[in-house]
């Protein structure tokens, strides 16, 4: 199968992307500095289905010629891991927060992931298969609307909307869409405390990513087992 992962030259997405690859599919190791990308994918040992593409996807421009290189050399595209995000603030509460702060955050976190879902979809359609994982979390679950984090945690539930609102649009199809929050994991955003490893993190996406024709679409999971929104 040929996948996408957003934001895959570090943390959670370079180890979804390294597992996806190990498992023979090609894989699109999305960078949105491409030398990263490069020195990502020059650490993974047997590298060869691994393809590192230029992403940035806060930058429409950027989210077409991605789109357009990889409809050019497959005609396909079966998994997409919306998976690049910024800004875990928890410096900041919803009545002192920056709201220039919050507007870069969703830019990334919502409107990347949104206009990632716009421009692949239609191929997924034509091709009648398509798995989406959308890379969210616990802080953005509305039970737990209190923790703070303001601009993170309503980018992250405004992201399980929208995994709601395309698994709808898609579900005439054998097209899959779901939330995945990865838990507390070891990266730059999750921090060194943090009580799971990468490889922990990333085992729903993956299991999110391979699901069976007819498993479960607009649900939101983790550790595999459906979570409330
Ligand atoms: P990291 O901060 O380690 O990695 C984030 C990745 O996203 C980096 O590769 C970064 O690139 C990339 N990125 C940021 N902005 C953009 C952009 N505009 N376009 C493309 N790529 C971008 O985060 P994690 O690996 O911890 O997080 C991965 C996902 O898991 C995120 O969606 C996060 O919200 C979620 N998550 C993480 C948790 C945790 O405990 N770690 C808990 C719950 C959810 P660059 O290197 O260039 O900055």
């Amino acid at each position: 199968m040929i996948a996408l992962v957003t934001g895959a030259n570090k943390g959670i997405g370079l180890e979804t992307a390294t597992q996806l690859a190990g498992l023979g599919h090609k894989v699109y190791l999305g960078a949105r500095d491409i030398e990263k990308g490069n020195a990502a994918k020059s650490k993974i040992n047997n590298s060869e289905n691994i393809e590192v593409i230029e992403l940035d996807v806060s930058k429409e421009d950027s989210i077409q010629k991605a789109f357009e290189r990889i409809k050019l050399e497959n005609g396909r595209l079966d998994i997409l891991v919306n998976n690049a995000a910024i800004n875990y603030d928890t410096w900041q509460d919803a009545l002192s927060a920056d709201l220039n702060n919050v507007r870069e955050t969703l830019e990334t976190n919502l409107f990347g992931a949104w206009k990632m879902i716009q421009t692949f979809l239609p191929l997924m359609q034509q091709n009648n298969y398509g798995r989406i994982v959308n890379v969210s979390s616990g802080s953005g679950a509305i039970t737990n609307m209190t923790v703070g984090t303001p601009g993170y945690s309503i980018s992250k539930a405004s992201l399980n909307i929208l995994t709601i609102n395309f698994a709808h649009i898609a579900s005439n199809y054998d097209i899959l869409i779901n939330s995945v929050c990865p838990g507390w994991v070891k990266t730059d955003m999750g921090g060194a405390g943090a009580n799971r490893s990468v490889s922990e993190g990333a085992e729903t996406i993956i299991w999110a990513a391979l699901l069976q024709k007819g498993a479960a679409s607009g649900k939101f999971f983790r550790d595999k087992k459906e979570i409330p929104f």
